[in-house]
C-alpha cells in the first residue's frame, strides 16, 4: 500500500467556511489512535477511523458500530481524514458534510497482522481500546459499490461482546454533550430555512433539535 494523501478530503471541503481541520499527513506512529464521529448530516452515521501512516482511514457506518457478534453493520469506505480531524467535534455550517458532528468515542487500536497486507486482502482484523468500544472486531470487503468499497463490521464474540445497545450512550467523550447541547446557541441562521436534512430519520433529527432551540430563542427574546 502506498503513502496515504488527503487529496479528496481537501477538494471536498472549502476551509474558509468549514471549521474543520485542514490537517497534513503526519508520521507514522507506534500507538494508533482510532475514533468514532457521530455524524448528523444528510443522514445519521458514526464514522470509524483508524490511523494509519499520519492520516485516519475513514468508514461511514450508517447504522453505528454494535457490540453484538450476530450484527453486521454495513461500513461504506471514505476518503482519507487527517490526524487532527480526530478531535473535532462541533458545526458544519454548510457544504460538504454539512451538520453537526460529535466524538463519540477515542483511544487507540491495535491492528492483528500487517495492515497493507490485510487492506489489500479486504479482511481487517484489530482491537480497540476505546471508552465505549473495546476488544476485538473485524472488517471485511464485500464489494466496490463505484467509487466506494463497501465493508461489513463485526465485533468479534470476545470477553467485551455484548447484547447491550452501546449508541445508546449518545454523549461526546470530549465534551460529555449530546447533540442538542452541541447545537445550542450555535445554529447557523441558514439551517432554520435549509436544514442540512429533510424527512427521514436525519430530517426528523434536526426538525427536532432545532425546534428545541427556537424554543428558547423565542422565550429568551419574550
Ligand atoms: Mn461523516
Amino acid at each position: 500500500m502506498s503513502a496515504r494523501t488527503l487529496a479528496v478530503y481537501k477538494k471536498k471541503r472549502n476551509f474558509k467556511t468549514s471549521p474543520e481541520p485542514a490537517g497534513k499527513v503526519g508520521a507514522s506512529r507506534k500507538k494508533l489512535f482510532f475514533c468514532v464521529q457521530k455524524h448528523l448530516a444528510s443522514h445519521l452515521h458514526y464514522d470509524l477511523r483508524l490511523e494509519y501512516k499520519g492520516v485516519l482511514l475513514s468508514w461511514a457506518v450508517p447504522k453505528g458500530p454494535s457490540l453484538d457478534p450476530q450484527m453486521k453493520r454495513l461500513a461504506v469506505e471514505v476518503e482519507d481524514h487527517p490526524r487532527d480531524y480526530g478531535s473535532f467535534e462541533g458545526i458544519i455550517p454548510s457544504g460538504y458534510g454539512a451538520g453537526i458532528v460529535l466524538l463519540w468515542d477515542r483511544g487507540t487500536w491495535l491492528p492483528q497482522g500487517d495492515i497493507a497486507l490485510m487492506l489489500e486482502k479486504g479482511h481487517l482484523s484489530f482491537q480497540l481500546h476505546g471508552e465505549k468500544l473495546k476488544g476485538g472486531f473485524s472488517l471485511t470487503r464485500m464489494r466496490f459499490a463505484g467509487s466506494k468499497p463497501q465493508w461489513l463490521l463485526v465485533k468479534k464474540d470476545d470477553d467485551e461482546a455484548s447484547r447491550l445497545d452501546v449508541l445508546k450512550k449518545d454523549k461526546s467523550v470530549k465534551s460529555k454533550k449530546d447533540f442538542a447541547a452541541i447545537v445550542r446557541n450555535h445554529i447557523p441562521d441558514s439551517w432554520l430555512h435549509n436544514p442540512p436534512a429533510r424527512g427521514g430519520e436525519a430530517g426528523g433529527m434536526f426538525h427536532s433539535l432545532l425546534s428545541k432551540v427556537l424554543k428558547k430563542k423565542s422565550v429568551r427574546a419574550l
